[in-house]
């Protein structure tokens, strides 16, 4: 979702603007300096367009002075934002500060926009006019506080917008798409029979190559789901040789097709390297993971202690996947699979508003701020969660943040938001 950031000067009406923008009275606190404010980033949407509108008031408030901090802010949104709006009062025109922020603006690369603000009447028209002086192009009379004209910047901003990324966030129709992967004789073809049940699965077939059965329909808690690219599995072929290096290219071919996979790993012997390299090819792929221990008929009271260690020992990259304990041969708890591929899927689409991310994201970093690296302590600024399925955070700092603080803001992201049984992915970017 690309990112516009709003800068000026105190009391030109920055917020007034961005209240406009958004189209609602959001509790954007006055814009006096040296009030910090909490939230500053906001989701919009102006003729279909989504963006997410970045209040720049509240970074480094009186850094160096006022002209300082006005520069600071239009340097940190020029490395944060895809677009600038420059917001400058009409009734006063430009003055030193906005000719050193011009200065900074004109050497970005970035699309900068200009807004005359406070134009309540025709007769400030004339004043508009004397900001082409800025050197950044048309400066466009807007009266934040009447509405007027806003419309028209909110055009000019939409169009400077980079072309939107083609999401794969499209929800294809139809049942859901999973992948039944695990190492050999975990019982992956029996347990796809089990849900397959008596009753011959729909299939399809990939058109003109051949009568292979690709996928299979499995009704499973009243809910129809696709299991994909099972040919192999409902046909139960043994390769003599090679049989692994086919088991690994059938694997990533089956998660590749799904939204979601459903790891399968024999809960009745100790967990193997390669049960965990198919846990981490799905998580690494992106896909919603639900992790079944099958064989739960052969499970007693000392091998389920064992398994727990082996858990907590092999699983600690995906502690937010949920598990199951099935029996393909009895059809114990298969049923259960069904909520488990919901909510990893429910979690997988899911979104969380710029404004409830930012707010969470203030108190987590002013309670636990970043470590500082080589004598300087990076800033989180404000973050955005760029796309869905896999939900992916992008923090806008002004340091690299290393890895453990990374893992430290994931940990505290889904205590707060959940997300159970999907990877999350959060990117950082720094500005240069
Ligand atoms: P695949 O290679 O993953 O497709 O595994 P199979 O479905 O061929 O199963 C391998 C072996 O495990 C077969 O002998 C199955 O009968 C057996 N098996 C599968 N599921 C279970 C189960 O839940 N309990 C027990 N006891 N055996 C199972």
């Amino acid at each position: 979702q690309p990112v516009v950031a709003v800068v000026g000067r105190p009391n030109v009406g920055k917020s007034t603007l961005v209240n406009r923008i958004l189209g609602r009275r959001e509790a954007v606190v006055q814009d006096t300096p040296g009030v910090t404010r909490d939230r500053i980033a906001y989701d919009a949407t102006w003729r279909g367009r989504r963006f997410t509108l970045v209040d720049t008031g509240g970074w480094e408030p009186n850094a160096s002075g006022l002209q300082g901090s006005v520069a600071a802010q239009a340097e940190l949104a020029m490395s944060a934002a895809d677009v600038v709006l420059l917001v400058v009062d009409a009734t006063v025109g430009a003055t030193a500060t906005e000719e050193a922020v011009a200065k900074v603006l004109r050497r970005s690369k970035r699309p900068v926009l200009l807004a005359a603000n406070k134009v309540d009447d025709e007769r400030l028209l004339a004043e508009t006019a004397s900001l082409w002086s800025l050197g950044l192009g048309e400066p466009r009379p807007v009266s934040a506080l009447h509405g007027r004209s806003s419309g028209d910047l909110l055009d000019a901003m939409v169009d400077a917008l980079p072309e939107a990324p083609r999401e794969r966030d499209h929800v294809a129709a139809g049942p859901r798409r999973v992948a039944l992967v695990g190492k050999p004789n975990v019982g992956k073809s029996s347990l796809l029979n089990k849900l397959t049940g008596e009753q011959r699965a729909v299939v399809d077939s990939v058109a003109g190559t051949t009568v292979d059965p690709v996928d299979s329909m499995v009704e499973l808690d009243e809910q129809l789901w696709r299991f994909v690219d099972t040919a192999g599995l409902r046909k139960r072929v043994q390769t003599a040789s090679g049989a692994e290096y086919y088991a690994s290219l059938r694997t990533r071919t089956a998660i590749d097709a799904a939204e979601v996979a459903i790891v399968l790993l024999d809960a009745s012997e100790p967990l193997s390297e390669q049960d965990l390299r198919v846990v981490t090819s799905v998580a690494e792929s992106g896909r919603a993971l639900v992790l079944a221990f099958n064989k739960w008929d052969l499970v007693d009271e000392d091998r389920r202690h064992q398994l727990d260690r082996e858990i907590d020992r092999g699983l600690v990259r995906v502690p937010w996947a949920e598990r199951v304990n099935v029996s393909a041969l009895t059809g114990r708890a298969v049923r259960k699979l069904a909520p488990a591929l919901r909510t990893a899927l429910a979690s997988w689409d899911q979104r969380v508003p710029t404004g409830q991310l930012n707010s969470w994201l203030s108190e987590l970093i002013a309670a636990t701020p970043p470590p500082v690296r080589g004598g300087k302590q990076p800033k989180v600024l404000f973050a955005t969660q760029a796309g869905v399925r896999p939900p992916t955070l992008v923090l806008f700092s002004t340091g690299f943040l290393e890895a453990g603080y990374r893992r430290f803001v994931e940990r505290k992201f889904r205590e707060r938001f959940g997300f159970t049984g999907t990877p999350v992915r959060i990117n950082v970017r720094v500005r240069e």
